[in-house]
């Protein structure tokens, strides 16, 4: 079978490396380089902590066991995955308790969880008073373009063809059945299957396959501080953090993961709001995030921002990926709307797509446990490809 995936971010990248160890023929197009879509733009977060028992926790369950298997491959250096475990805060005791029945929930659904009296035990330098928190020791980090490059370059060595530079302007077909892809500079690709992983842009690339999905872009920014000595052991951020990925409110919502990195670096993100594509800075996003980080980690009022980037993420109306194949367009399958957890579910993504292609379960993902990711929970009009 032959597959052609539209995109090379991460989750391009992870269908990629799973449909070619599967061994089925694979293209990626991108219409510009490797990972330089919303991929470039997240943390590298990949966590089960943030997530309410669901389709999107079964997804980020069976992505989190497959990270750990595919940078055993890739090599965890290189891609630095760091199995670093989070660590979530409640600012005040009604906080805590209602953490408490939260990550009860997630452990019923086979999440790792520990709660935590002492955070400054875990945390030493995390501001006093702190009442309590949890740990999750299954909370882990990527960097997440050079984790998208390592799993195409394996795709690559099991046979998968990349071509950046090619924006994929349509699909053809015949009897309402596509047969391949053609390109802006007119060359036609032919494929048994097309992969719609085009992240915020999958919206657009469904449309031109015949196949709109609604995916809108949620912006937001991520401040990066001068390198420092290692401080910040885990992934650390408030219990409200939660409510706020969950919101479906347009306006500014931020509540602030703080994270060190290996080159010593500490993450800050991240913001939350729907202004379309806008690019411009937003200076008090930026002072909002900080003085957030600050409360959490009062060290960081004497250092140094480095810069803040931002960026889009693909934002579907119920918050939950879109995978599957599209019933309107047979060959047709979605892999977009990760919103702000692409990275994290990226592998898993990858194989049920693969698994979906094959018509069997693959490396643990079984098309009949994921149902509630399928395109068609939420299809209004149909299209058929031209
Ligand atoms: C500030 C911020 C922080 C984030 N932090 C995290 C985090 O900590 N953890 C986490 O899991 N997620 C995080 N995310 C979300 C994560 O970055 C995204 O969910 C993820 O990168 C989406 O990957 P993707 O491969 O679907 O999309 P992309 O990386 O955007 O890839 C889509 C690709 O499709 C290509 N494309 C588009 N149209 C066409 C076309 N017509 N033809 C050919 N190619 C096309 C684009 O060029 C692009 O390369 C964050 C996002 C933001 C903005």
């Amino acid at each position: 079978m032959e597959v052609v995936i539209i995109g090379a971010g991460i989750v391009g990248a992870a269908c990629a490396f799973h449909a070619a160890s599967a061994g089925l023929g694979v293209t990626v197009l991108d219409r510009g380089p490797v990972g330089a879509g919303t991929t470039s733009r997240g943390e590298g977060n990949i966590l089960l902590s943030d997530k309410e028992p669901g389709p999107e926790l079964e997804l980020a369950r069976l992505s989190r066991d497959l990270w750990g298997e595919a940078s055993e491959e890739l090599g965890p250096q290189s891609v630095e995955f760091e199995n670093k475990g989070g660590l979530v805060v409640a600012s005040a005791p009604e906080g805590l308790a209602a953490l408490h029945a939260f990550a009860a929930r997630q452990a019923a659904a086979g999440v790792r969880t520990e709660r935590v009296d002492r955070v400054g035990e875990f945390e030493p330098h995390i501001a006093p008073g702190l009442p309590g928190g949890v740990h999750y020791p299954q909370d882990a980090q990527v960097q997440p373009v050079l984790a998208a490059a390592g799993l195409l370059r394996a795709a690559v060595r099991r046979g998968a063809r990349v071509r950046t530079g090619e924006a994929v302007a349509a699909v053809t077909g015949t009897g309402g059945r596509i047969n391949g892809v053609r390109t802006a500079d007119g060359s036609v690709l032919t494929a048994d299957a097309v992969v719609n992983a085009a992240g915020t842009w999958g919206g657009e690339v469904g449309s031109r396959l015949g196949a709109p999905v609604e995916i809108l872009p949620r912006r937001g920014f991520v401040l990066v501080t001068e390198p420092l000595p290692p401080m910040i052991r885990h992934k650390v951020y408030s219990a409200d953090y939660v409510a706020n990925v969950a919101s479906s409110d347009e306006g500014l919502e931020t509540s602030c993961v703080v994270e060190g990195t290996r080159a010593g670096t500490v993450l800050i993100g991240a913001s939350r709001e729907r202004v379309g594509f806008d690019t411009a800075m937003n200076p008090d996003v930026v002072a909002l995030l900080a003085a957030q980080a600050c409360r959490l980690f009062p060290f960081l009022r004497d250092v140094h921002l480095l810069r803040a980037y931002r960026g889009f993420r693909p934002y579907c109306p119920d918050h939950l990926p879109v995978v599957g194949p599209d019933p309107r367009v047979p060959g047709v399958l979605h892999a977009c709307g990760h919103e702000g957890a692409g990275i994290g579910l990226a592998p898993g993504t990858g194989a049920l797509i693969t698994a979906q292609l094959l018509g069997r379960p693959w490396r643990g993902a079984d098309p009949a446990a994921h149902t509630g990711l399928l395109p068609d929970r939420f299809l209004t009009t149909g299209g058929v490809p031209t």
